[in-house]
């Protein structure tokens, strides 16, 4: 039976904190949400949306893992988990055959974990994404964390207390760098903050009152590319291939690769790189070997 509307889920929610939660929601005791009513006629569960968002609190620091060409085996992914010596606990389930779930119980964990997008499992590249409510397995939701300078911020600013309201304009500060805890590097505060990539950047915060204050520069360090045609990260709609297919390179009918490769002629005792010629990707490589001196006879670029 078809639903008669979709979910919508707000992004912004997912970068609210856990104290705004639990403030908005009071104690967790007692805590039992849903009344069986009907809806439109339907059965329903009627849950207000402030318990939904306090039922999906624990998952607050849930990652998604994408493995895009192979997943290695779940024992090797939990290995590699336990191996990276994380500070809490970290749970690691499969979702499905292409994506895990990772629930690091630590914040300082999430955060080491998702500054690095990517990560390499025996080889296999795993994109991690933020968690949400209507995870689906063919997008990712727009939120990454992102490294933000402030340049020239007077220096009382550099209160952690400070740096947390100021990064708050922007989206959920995850960390402040050592330079800048430390007061090491006063001429940039450097923060790293959880941001919905889907805005206008920021580029510059008024601080003061309305008669006294500064306009404080805002700078991002590698904004990632987010393609809103199909949600997700690592190209912009205008590079989109599924939005425009004529955009998408023709791939090459051959059946084998070939690459240039140099022929190698003797020369008075030395070998001279002369030229090139067409091998296959299939054969060996190089054919250079031994502690022989070379000199090159074309400037030509290898394949
Ligand atoms: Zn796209």
């Amino acid at each position: 039976m078809a639903a008669l509307q979709q979910p919508v889920w707000p992004v912004g929610d997912a970068l609210r904190s856990f104290a705004t939660v639990v403030a908005d929601n009071g104690s967790e005791e007692g805590f039992n949400p849903g009344t069986v009513s009907t809806f439109r006629g339907e059965p329903a569960l009627r849950i207000a949306k402030k318990d939904i968002m306090q039922l999906a609190l624990p998952f607050q620091h849930a990652l998604v893992g994408r493995f895009s060409y192979s997943r290695p085996p779940m024992e090797t992914v939990r290995k590699f988990f336990l191996e990276l010596g994380l500070k809490g606990e970290c749970a690691v389930a499969l979702l499905d055959s292409n994506h895990v779930l990772i629930r690091p119980t630590l914040e300082e964990d999430y955060t080491r974990l998702f500054v690095r997008r990517t990560w390499f499992i025996k080889s296999s590249p795993m994109t991690l994404s933020k968690w949400s409510l209507d995870f689906k397995a063919n997008k990712e939701i727009s939120i990454a964390p992102v490294w933000v300078s402030f340049p020239g911020l007077p220096i009382p600013f550099f209160d952690r207390q400070v740096l947390n309201k100021l990064a708050s304009v922007l989206g959920r500060l995850l960390k402040v760098d050592a330079a800048t805890g430390d007061l090491r590097r006063p001429s940039v505060a450097r923060v790293l903050v959880e941001m919905d990539v889907t805005q206008t950047p920021v580029t510059r915060i008024w601080i003061g009152e309305e008669e006294y204050g500064f306009w404080q520069n805002v700078e991002y360090e590698d904004w990632p590319e987010f393609c809103h045609f199909c949600e997700r990260f690592g190209h912009d709609q205008q590079i989109c291939f599924k939005k425009n297919p004529a955009l998408k390179p023709n791939k090459n009918p051959q059946p084998q690769q070939t690459l240039p490769r140099p022929t190698w002629i003797p020369r008075q005792g030395k070998k001279v790189r002369r030229g090139m010629q067409q091998s296959t990707m299939a054969g060996e490589a190089g054919g250079v070997e031994g502690a022989e001196a070379f000199v090159l006879d074309q400037g030509q670029p290898e394949g």
